[in-house]
């Protein structure tokens, strides 16, 4: 039995016209034409029917249909268009003309749905671009102002006001270094440049660089105890230390005096390592975890400002992870500390 669903349009003048021709030859046999006559009649009358009614659907019915098809695929290269309608339009039911007209509608929705979840992201940020540039900008003017309306005579203001001047410019550059690293990784305009080097060494480095800052509220560094065997590892190493900067920057501006920041490195499969940052700082509320990442996200926005944040930092973090294609996570508790962990892609085993 033809599932009626599923015919194209030759099976269903052949179908249709099939009927057509029982019918005509029952009707000659009724009025009492010869057996011959009546062949030639249901043969007859199945050619026309058959030719007919395959005309007239292609010529009414897929007429219509392959205009669907030219609105719905309005960038497919002409000469592919001409073969789609000349060769495969025409075998396809209609059931298959609706499911691709359904597949279609669904992309449009999703891509609807993107497009406005990329306008309301885009609305969000230039928000809170302005507002992160307000902030110092209106500092510095008030400093400004207030020292040329003659504070500037003043000895017990004069210096500090020119030093939070200083400060806020000072955080104006930090932001639009961050703003433009973060835009460059966003164009894809900048490249991964892997090379092989022992992650360890590289935790050293930060370590180092950032010793300073973690003295002057007595944190410890260190790599954690049996994390010590070299791990080589295959990424971009600069880029790599940025993530390492921010990470171990974090740990420090979050931490709690006499704290610690420790490393620690794993081979996790054989094919990636995963390095982990973890301090005994204030720790986020689990509520902010699936957010920390987000451009401008803070858990406590004042405080952040106070220490010089300038809320991208992550951002850019989650970037530069996953243009190496890897992934990144937090684990988090209030008072206890937080542990940022990243994968990287294993470099060849080096034997000591
Ligand atoms: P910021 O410049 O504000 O530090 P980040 O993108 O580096 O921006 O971090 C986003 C927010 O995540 C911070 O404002 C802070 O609330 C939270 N955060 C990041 N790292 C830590 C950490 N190690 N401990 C606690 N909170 C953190």
């Amino acid at each position: 039995m033809l599932k009626a669903k599923n015919l194209s349009p030759q099976k269903l003048a052949a179908f249709t016209a099939f009927i057509l021709s029982v019918v005509m030859a029952l009707g000659c046999l009724v009025i009492g034409a010869t057996l011959k006559e009546t062949l030639i009649a249901f043969g007859l009358t199945f050619l026309v029917a058959y030719f007919l009614y395959l005309y007239t659907l292609q010529n009414f019915i897929y007429r219509k249909i392959k205009l669907i098809y030219k609105f719905i695929y309005q960038t497919k290269a002409s000469k592919r268009e001409e073969f789609f309608n000349k060769n495969i339009l025409p075998l396809k039911t209609i059931e298959e003309v609706s499911e691709d007209v359904e597949k279609w509608a669904f992309q449009k929705r999703e891509e609807l749905e993107n497009l406005r979840r990329n306008e309301a992201f885009r609305k969000e940020f230039l928000l809170n671009l302005s507002h992160e540039l307000k902030t110092p900008i209106f500092a510095v003017q008030g400093y400004i102002h207030t020292l040329l309306d003659g504070a500037i005579d003043d000895p017990q203001v004069n210096k500090t006001f020119l030093k939070n001047a200083t400060k806020n410019i000072d955080r104006l550059c930090r932001l639009i270094d961050d703003l433009d690293e973060i835009s460059k990784l966003e164009s894809g305009e900048m490249t991964i440049n892997k090379e092989q080097f022992v992650i360890q060494d590289l935790i050293r480095d930060v370590f180092d660089t950032l010793s300073i800052k973690a003295k002057q509220k007595d944190i410890k560094f260190s790599i954690k105890k049996g994390c010590e065997a070299p791990i080589m590892v295959n990424a971009d190493k600069e880029k790599i230390r940025q993530v390492l900067i921010n990470l171990i920057e974090n740990s420090v501006k979050y931490g709690k005096q006499e704290g610690q920041t420790i490393a620690s490195v794993y081979n996790m499969d054989g094919k990636r390592a995963l390095v982990e940052i973890s301090d005994t700082g204030i720790g986020m509320a689990e509520e902010h975890l699936p957010r920390v990442f987000e451009r401008f996200y803070r858990t406590d926005r004042a405080r952040s400002r106070d220490i010089g944040g300038t809320g991208l930092g992550l951002a850019i973090v989650k970037h530069i992870v996953e243009a190496h294609d890897q992934t990144i996570n937090v684990r988090s508790k209030v008072e206890v500390g937080s542990t940022f962990g990243f994968t990287l892609e294993l470099g060849r085993e080096i034997y000591l």
